[in-house]
């Protein structure tokens, strides 16, 4: 279920709700507002991402570029 995290500028409230269709005008169940911008809460998990071994020029096995194995 595509389920989006929304944030309301009018009243600074953040809530939920299902989006059918991307072209859906989502308003604030709060206030009613439109003017609202949707979170990104799919990608929280970023700094977990394939980022460590290529960043930091360690190896697999200290990600830090200070054993035997990285130099
Ligand atoms: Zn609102």
């Amino acid at each position: 279920m595509p389920i989006y995290e929304f944030h309301c500028h009018k009243c600074d409230q953040d809530f939920e709700t299902l989006v059918m269709r991307s072209d859906d005008v989502i308003c604030c169940p709060k206030c009613d507002s439109k003017k609202v911008r949707r979170l990104m809460s799919g990608f929280a998990h970023k700094s977990a991402g394939g980022k460590m071994t290529s960043s930091h020029g360690g190896c697999a096995s200290c990600a830090g570029g200070s054993c035997a194995t990285c130099h």
